[in-house]
């Protein structure tokens, strides 16, 4: 079991190990009393009306300064805009009287009056012991010890008061000290010196069984005075600090800043503080982070605990140009700025001497009594006594009998031998019938009832005079007194809580004084077990561990044995199951304290995610409150989840995975599954390289020993098989090779199936088609880039289409078919001549191109060769003198080959062109004497050749011309046919239908 003893007070954090402290014990042993003391003056309406017009004129006499300031650009180190300031034109001077109310006055020297003076003045002016740390200012205000007394003659600004009043009552006789001795305090400031100064500085708190109770060092009001108990330096700083309208640093205590002008101390270069604590010098606190919400602080700056008007700093040195500026301010606009003007500080003359008396040997006359003044002047040669204003003596020592209850004011003026210098010195004789009674207590707040808790209070009767004494101390609602003994002091047992009235009468005799009345606020004093729970965890899954906290926000100590209970269920539910393993409290816990408890409780079921905690369930302890006895939690379990929790990636792709800890828990390991692909298979952000679908699980365990598991679904998109592109040639004449570009889509590199290509004569989406081939695709085909290329030879096919389709039994599944096929049209090799028939003038040039469709030819041959300029080309010329055919024939590179004629016809360019002479000698020229026409000659109608005896040798109707062999050969008769000229006769039909006749003589000559 883990018990750590805390603070009431403390923020406790989730995490256990952590604790801060924070004490808030004032360091000071004795503090400030001003803003207590405020609080009691501000009951007077009228006092309150004028610190509030006061603040308001402070604060439009700076603003109305401000315009003498430049602002510059510069940030200091403590982050805060820095002021050119104007330089102080002279010192102010503010007169100053000490009032040493001391059983024996003379125990403080005016040598230690004058030190503690410059202690005040070093403090005001940022030099010597004071001097050092940056943030303060040389405030121009410094104080004299006054030399002009209110009458006007000369003075050393002490006076001594033997007084039982020496310690004073904070709560009780605040105003009393102004009855002893008071200067006009429009002109002077005036400190009362008193030995101690009894009270506690409120707020008074109760930590882990006691009170922290602050004693008093000193108080002040603006433009009232000081009541110090010390002339310590810092502490008279403070107050006269008070004394000139400043606030405490920390003032408010609640970080307001939202116009620093009227925020917290109403002075803007103090950074907000909302804490009275300690802290180390070289270490500032920094109570609140709202410097830079207005005022001149450019960051968030630590509180000045340095300042003198801060608590507890070990280092007080400071006074700040902002709270100087509202000294100087409250100088000039109190009471019209009487003490700025007031020349006390000056010597009225020059001569050394100095009135001075007391009545120390009866420094509480009873009426009757003869008071004998003690002259113990210096520098004087006469003197003269008034009482109540009143010339009584001109001697240089004086008796009075006083006769009647009430203050005589004596005063000594003391004169040089010219009389034109004098010095005064007065004294209030204060005079009763011998009685006064006082007391003081020494708790100024208890918690107290019969039978729980009982803190008795020391009333200490501090009376003077008396023989008797009577108590008397109210019931707990103040109204009806009753007596509560006759001691001196009272020791008393408040047995309720309440509001106690308490009053103290002293007598001698007939002389009877009354006390004020104190009243004392007494709390239930209770314990009060309030329970809180900082974390509840899934331990070894068939437990839960609790880390909770048992505060007692009472007075009275709970006590070891108070029980725990724990239940499955909130309050209330059906059936809420005790779980095992109460707590037991292993120790006492003292009030306003507390304590923070581990504890493990079995479950009443598995993943149990509700609990509650019931303290002192059995109700055996009587408490503050019972309200708070019950917490629920739930919603603890150790669960975690996985990111993405479904998704859908590309194949191939990289996925961050992310476990998420949804509980407080830490995790102790980690599992993924399966372990394929995985970065890392123990880590909580591992990448998974993703290949296909997959359902990944991930197992964790809790630092407490609980498991819990996620899954992320990962699918991957479905392969999408597409057809990209195809190309046909024809192959061999009875086949076609058929290329097509198959690609995977969505990041696939490999079918998963092996799937078909097949290959038809037409879309047989559309019209009925014949299968030309098919062809498959391996599983392990690598696609790389996502496609590959496949070939095929199909049978040759007639209609001009081939359609291609892959995957149609979707052996290989996937969604998108649209683009699994493609009809493509494809041109057979094809050799064409167009026209196939040409005319030709004999002898000359002829360019014939021959069409290749479809493939393109690799080889093409013309035959016959003669005639050609090329053989070998689809493009030719052509020269021949007689009529021809050629054959041109063609290759693809696939074997598949065509082939076309063409036909030439010649023709001379005229009608006729009949020779003079022909040989028909068998030597293969000019054997044959025939009609050479232009082509414009359709037919020779008739040819007839006679020799010279009129006989006709040769005959032929109705042929062609240009043909050899419808000419004459030279035979007549089955006989050579003789040399010797010979006589033609044609007859032939032109194109345009006319007949014509030519008659003409060619020579046989063999
Ligand atoms: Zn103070």
């Amino acid at each position: 079991m883990n018990q750590k003893k805390v603070l009431f007070h403390l923020f406790l954090f989730l995490s256990i190990s952590v604790f801060a402290q924070q004490n808030i014990t004032i360091a000071q042993p004795n503090g400030c009393g001003s803003d207590n003391y405020l609080q009691i003056l501000r009951k007077d309406a009228a006092f309150s009306a004028n610190e509030l017009n006061m603040n308001k004129q402070i604060r439009l006499f700076n603003a109305s300064n401000e315009i003498i300031r430049q602002r510059t650009n510069a940030t200091n180190n403590n982050g805060k805009t820095t002021y050119s300031v104007s330089p102080i034109t002279g010192i102010i001077s503010i007169p100053v009287v000490v009032h040493i109310i001391k059983s024996n006055p003379e125990s403080v020297t005016d040598q230690m009056v004058i030190d503690g003076i410059k202690e005040l003045n070093d403090a005001f002016a940022h030099q010597g012991s004071y001097s050092s740390d940056p943030l303060g200012v040389n405030t121009g205000i410094q104080f004299c010890l006054a030399k002009t007394a209110p009458d006007g003659s000369l003075t050393n600004g002490i006076d001594r008061i033997s007084s039982y009043y020496e310690n004073i009552d904070v709560d009780l006789e605040s105003g009393v000290l102004a009855t002893l001795s008071q200067w006009d305090p429009a002109y002077y400031a005036n400190i009362w010196l008193v030995s101690g100064i009894k009270g506690e500085i409120p707020p008074t708190i109760f930590e882990c069984g006691s009170w922290q109770r602050v004693g008093y060092g000193g108080y002040a009001s603006a433009g009232g005075g000081l009541v110090v108990s010390s002339l310590s330096g810092p502490l008279v700083a403070h107050e006269m600090g008070h004394f000139l309208s400043l606030l405490h640093t920390f003032q408010g205590q609640n970080c307001a800043n939202a116009d620093c002008t009227l925020d917290g101390d109403l002075v803007c270069d103090t950074p907000p503080d909302r804490s009275t604590k300690s802290s180390p010098c070289n270490s500032p606190e920094n109570s609140c982070n709202t410097d830079t919400i207005s005022g001149p602080f450019k960051k968030d700056v630590p509180d000045n605990i340095s300042n003198f008007m801060d608590y507890g700093s070990p280092c007080p040195s400071v006074f700040t140009q902002g709270q100087s500026d509202r000294m100087h301010a409250f100088i000039n606009l109190f009471n019209g700025g009487s003490l700025l003007n007031s020349n006390r500080c000056n010597l009225p003359c020059t001569d050394a001497i100095l009135a001075k008396f007391d009545w120390y040997a009866n420094p509480h006359p009873m009426i009757g009594d003869v008071v004998s003044f003690n002259n113990s002047s210096t520098g004087a040669s006469s003197y003269k006594w008034y009482v109540n204003g009143v010339l009584m003596a001109n001697t240089p020592s004086f008796n009075y009998t006083v006769s009647s209850v009430g203050t005589y004011i004596v005063k000594l003026v003391a004169y040089n031998t010219s009389g034109n210098c004098t010095s005064s010195y007065t004294g209030n004789v204060l005079v009763d019938c011998g009685v006064v009674a006082r007391f003081s207590p020494d708790k100024r707040i208890i918690a107290s009832e019969s039978g729980i808790y009982k803190d008795p209070v020391l009333f200490q009767n501090t009376s003077y005079g008396a023989t008797n004494y009577q108590w008397f101390v109210s019931d707990k609602t103040g109204a009806t007194f009753s007596n509560a003994g006759n001691t001196k002091d009272l020791l008393y047992d408040f047995l309720q809580p309440g509001t106690y009235k308490i009053k103290l009468v002293a007598s001698n005799g007939s002389c009877v004084s009354n006390s004020n009345t104190y009243t004392l606020t007494v709390l239930d004093p209770k314990p009060d077990g309030a329970l809180s729970v900082y974390q509840v965890s899934c331990y070894k899954t068939d437990s839960i561990r609790i880390v909770f906290g048992i505060n007692n926000t009472g007075y009275d100590t709970l006590h070891a044995g108070a029980i725990v209970s724990f239940y499955d269920k909130f309050p209330g539910a059906v059936n809420p199951q005790k779980l095992n393993n109460s707590f037991v409290l292993p120790n006492d816990i003292l009030g306003k304290c507390g304590a923070v408890f581990t504890q493990i409780v079995g479950v009443s079921k598995p993943k149990q995610d509700s609990i509650t905690l019931i303290f002192d369930e059995a109700n055996v302890i009587n408490e503050l409150i019972e309200s708070n006895n019950t917490v629920f939690k739930q919603k603890f379990q150790f669960r975690i989840s996985a990111t993405p929790a479904d998704t859908i990636v590309f194949t191939n792709s990289t996925l961050p995975l992310l476990l998420i800890n949804n509980s407080l828990d830490p995790i102790s390991s980690i599992i993924w599954s399966p372990n394929i692909g995985l970065s890392c298979n123990t880590c909580a952000n591992p990448t998974l390289n993703v290949t296909d679908t997959v359902l990944m699980k991930v197992l964790a365990n809790s630092s407490f020993n609980c498991t819990d598991s996620a899954y992320s679904y990962i699918k991957v998109f479905p392969i999408d098989i597409s057809l990209d592109s195809t190309s046909i040639v024809c192959f061999n004449n009875d086949s076609l090779l058929v290329t097509v570009k198959v690609c995977l889509a969505n990041g696939y590199k490999r079918l998963k199936k092996k799937i078909e290509i097949e290959y038809f004569n037409n879309d047989f989406n559309l019209v009925p088609a014949i299968k030309l081939g098919s062809i498959f695709i391996d599983s392990n085909t690598v696609f790389s880039n996502g496609c590959v290329v496949v070939p095929a030879y199909i049978k040759m096919t007639l209609t001009p289409n081939v359609f291609v389709a892959i995957n149609t039994s979707l052996a290989q599944f996937e969604t998108n078919t649209s683009n699994n096929s493609k009809l493509t049209k494809y041109t057979p090799f094809k050799l064409i001549a167009q026209p196939t028939d040409y005319d030709a003038y004999r002898g000359e040039n002829l360019p014939i191109t021959i069409i290749n469709q479809g493939d393109a030819y690799k080889n093409i041959i013309w035959t016959p060769s003669e005639g050609l300029s090329c053989t070998n080309c689809l493009s030719t010329i052509i020269n021949t003198k007689i009529n021809r055919n050629y054959k041109i024939w063609g290759i693809n590179k696939f074997y598949c080959t065509d082939s076309t004629y063409v036909n030439i016809s010649t023709y001379y360019r005229s009608h006729l062109a009949l020779p003079t002479v022909f040989t028909p000698n068998g030597d293969g020229l000019n054997d044959y004497f025939y009609v050479i026409a232009g082509k414009e000659v359709v037919s020779v109608n008739k040819f007839q050749i006679f020799n010279r005896w009129g006989q006709k040798v040769f005959e032929s109707n109705n042929s062609k011309p240009n043909e050899y062999i419808s000419g004459w050969d030279g035979y007549y008769k089955g006989k050579i046919a003789e040399n010797g000229t010979y006589i033609y006769y044609i007859l032939i039909t032109l194109l345009d239908g006319t007949i014509e006749e030519v008659k003409g003589n060619i020579t046989l000559f063999r």
